[in-house]
């Protein structure tokens, strides 16, 4: 008896792409059956993340032409890692075996084959890594470099040119769902589950049809709120700042003082107001990191529901 897989795809106003991604992962599903990889009521289920089109009344067209398909509704629209631990939460108890993915396909759905492969082999999580970028827009490309680079440099590890294309068993997935956190940055928290993992290379293709979810602003919030939910060296960061400003200050209160007494003060205006611009603005922006993490302590200690289901075909 084969090990039964879902694969899990959250979506966000994905109407032009849904019917052609369904078509693919269903052939997909198929060809694994029939090469016997996996059960044969292994399933597609679609997370649909309070789509304002109309993918929720093709998902549930979907699950009534064929029963491969599956689909829960969220209450409204929670962003795509809670629509994505929704799915996998909901997964893990039909499932053995999960894969989540994109609902562009962008990742290669046949590196499902390799996933799989490295699950039978024993392991309990296998990354889909990106080899190149080249299909990418110019800007996205470059801008998803410095996110890793400046990620890892504020002490939030994650896998490089790993997106959200992974497989995960079901035992990987019982314990992501006891960690608590109202934010969520599962790229960040999966490594942090352990078991044996590995990563398979496949090179990523463009959106088939409709824009990109996600804009260079949503970037970087969501860079902000990966570093800020997995590390608090930026605090250290600053703290280590500080220190330095206030020896530098220390210095140039000496420097005043013997320019006093040696006459002529008055020159010092200039680089004064450059100071107080220039501290002010450190300031500010200690205190608006520091806010940020304050903010996710507030969000945290709510214990609110991470997402709202208000519907489900399963
Ligand atoms: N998505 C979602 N909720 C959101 C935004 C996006 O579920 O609020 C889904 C989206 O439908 C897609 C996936 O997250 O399946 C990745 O989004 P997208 O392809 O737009 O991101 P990109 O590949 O451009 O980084
Ligand atoms: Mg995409």
């Amino acid at each position: 008896m084969k090990d039964r897989l879902f694969i899990v795809v959250p979506l966000y106003n994905e109407e032009e792409v849904l019917r052609e991604t369904a078509k693919r992962l269903k052939e997909k599903i198929l060809s694994l059956i029939e090469a016997d990889k996996i059960s044969k009521d292994s399933k597609i289920l679609f997370v649909n993340d309070g789509s304002k089109d109309s993918s929720w009344e093709m998902i549930k067209d979907l699950s009534i032409e064929d029963k491969v398909f599956k689909g829960i509704c969220l209450s409204r629209n929670y962003g795509h890692q809670k629509a994505l631990l929704a799915g996998l939460t909901i997964a893990k108890e039909y499932a053995e075996v999960i894969i989540s993915i994109d609902a562009d396909l962008q990742d290669d759905i046949n590196a499902m084959d390799k996933m799989l492969d490295k699950y039978a082999e024993g392991f309990d999580i296998v990354y889909g890594v990106r080899s190149s970028r080249k299909k990418d827009s110019f800007l996205k490309r470059n801008t998803a470099f410095v996110f890793y680079k400046f990620m890892n440099l504020m002490g939030a590890e994650v896998v490089y040119n790993h997106g959200d294309f992974r497989l995960m068993s079901k035992r990987a997935v019982e314990e992501l769902s006891k960690f608590e956190e109202v934010n969520l940055f599962l790229r960040g928290l999966v490594p942090m589950i352990g078991f044996k993992s590995t990563n398979i290379e496949y090179t990523r293709a463009e959106r088939f049809a409709g824009g990109s979810k996600y804009p260079f602003t949503k970037m970087l919030a969501f860079a902000m709120d990966g570093i800020t939910s997995l590390s608090i060296k930026p605090i250290i960061f600053i703290a280590r700042l500080g220190l330095l400003i206030f020896f530098i200050s220390l210095v140039a209160l000496i420097y005043t003082i013997i320019k006093n007494f040696s006459g002529g003060t008055i020159v010092g205006w200039s680089s004064l107001m450059a100071s107080i611009w220039l501290l002010g603005g450190l300031q500010l922006f200690a205190i608006g990191i520091i806010g940020e993490y304050i903010g996710k302590i507030y969000t945290e200690t709510k214990h609110r529901p991470r997402y709202i289901i208000s519907q489900k075909l399963l």
